[in-house]
């Protein structure tokens, strides 16, 4: 599974990455990115858990 972070929607709230920081961390400008792709096997699950529940669906697949 391969993520990316739209960043026209993006609003820096920061739920991905304390759900799951081994995917996701704070850019330079405060929006989140996403720093392992593909996401692995093991982190899966909470990537899915952030994805779903980023409040503005920022978090798409690719
Ligand atoms: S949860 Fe969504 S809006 Fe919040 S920082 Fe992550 S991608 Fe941005």
């Amino acid at each position: 599974m391969n993520l990316k972070v739209n960043k026209d929607k993006c609003i820096g709230c920061g739920f991905c990455v304390g759900t799951c920081s081994e995917v996701f961390d704070f850019d330079d400008d405060n929006q989140a990115k996403v720093i392992e792709n593909p996401v692995s096997e093991e982190n899966e699950e909470k990537a899915i858990e952030a994805k779903d529940g980023c409040p503005v669906g920022a978090i798409e697949e690719e």
